[in-house]
């Protein structure tokens, strides 16, 4: 990372927390203000899906696993795994073809996997207002992981303290969410678009199961292509692998420290992966390496 840095790149560091050595400064009232950051951080404990939650290897996360089964001669063949939980159905039809209304109805009436039982709101994702039946228009798509406790209650992504932490990435970058937009800041752009590879919490904040990501996968595939964002910035393992599948091979062996810092591709929109707000959370000496990300994203953006 270069220290040659004009006023708004110290800015930028500064919303995320960063801190650059200086020389001392000459008077009191020349310190920087703590970052916004670095005072959410100290909550960061307090809530259970911020805690849970991890971009790199994440094994603080995972719900503890189900020990094996003991051998047993008299093992009855497990029922079989395909075989669809009362109450499940198939994802609609269709889904490539849908309209945004459309397709933001078939997320909230999806019940093609587990997660549609224990859900309290499905969570599509907030964005700027768009023309009645279109998608918003935004330059920026930002994908993360699953709603936790605090988004499947209010329906919304990143609304606990990893969406703070979120909120001041924006801020960084000139952006604000747009979920209410009777309060503008001014010099803030509303260009940009949060959802996750989920749609539905996974309950107890557990990762998200491979088969849970296939059958959401399709949704933010059409997300994508209706919204048509300049740029994708991908938070965390399961974004990043989300996205990159087809375009990485192998791309769940290779650690999200090594996904980052290139400019990859969905549908063919850029794509930059960094670390999740959670992790970051937890691991503050890696915000300077996200903010690298969102100089590189944001460059890649303005070419
Ligand atoms: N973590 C995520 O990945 N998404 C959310 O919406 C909240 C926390």
């Amino acid at each position: 990372m270069s220290l040659d840095l004009d006023k708004r790149q110290r800015a930028m560091l500064r919303e995320m927390g960063v801190r650059l050595w200086q020389p001392p400064a000459p008077a009191a009232d020349q310190v920087a203000p703590e970052s916004a950051i670095n005072r959410i951080a100290v909550g960061a404990h307090a809530e259970r899906a911020e805690a849970r939650s991890e971009a790199e290897s994440a094994p603080a996360r995972h719900a503890p696993a189900a020990p094996a089964p003991l051998p047993s001669a008299r093992a009855v063949p497990a029922p079989a795994a395909a075989r669809p939980a009362p109450g499940l159905q198939p994802r609609p039809a269709g889904v490539d073809r849908m309209d945004w209304p459309a397709l933001q109805a078939a997320v909230a009436g999806c019940r093609a996997c587990v997660l549609c039982e224990s859900r309290q709101n499905t969570v599509f994702g907030i964005g700027p207002a768009a023309a009645e039946g279109a998608a918003p228009q935004v330059d920026w798509l930002i994908v993360g992981e699953a709603p936790g406790e605090n988004e499947d209650l209010a329906g919304e992504p990143f609304v606990g303290q990893a969406g703070k932490l979120l909120d001041n990435m924006l801020l960084a970058m000139g952006l604000q969410r747009g979920s209410d937009p009777s309060v503008p800041r001014a010099g803030l752009s509303t260009s940009v678009f949060i959802t996750n590879v989920l749609k539905c919490r996974p309950p107890a904040n557990r990762n998200p199961d491979p088969a849970e990501v296939a059958q959401c996968e399709p949704y933010l595939k059409r997300q994508v292509e209706l919204l048509q964002p300049k740029m994708i910035l991908a938070l965390g393992k399961f974004a990043a692998q989300s996205l990159l599948q087809d375009s990485v091979p192998e791309v769940q062996k290779i650690p999200l420290g090594k996904l980052r810092g290139q400019v990859h591709s969905y549908l063919g929109v850029p794509v930059v992966v960094s670390y999740h707000p959670a992790y970051l959370l937890r691991s503050q000496g890696d915000k300077a390496k996200a903010w690298d990300d969102l100089c590189l994203a944001q460059a890649q953006l303005k070419r």
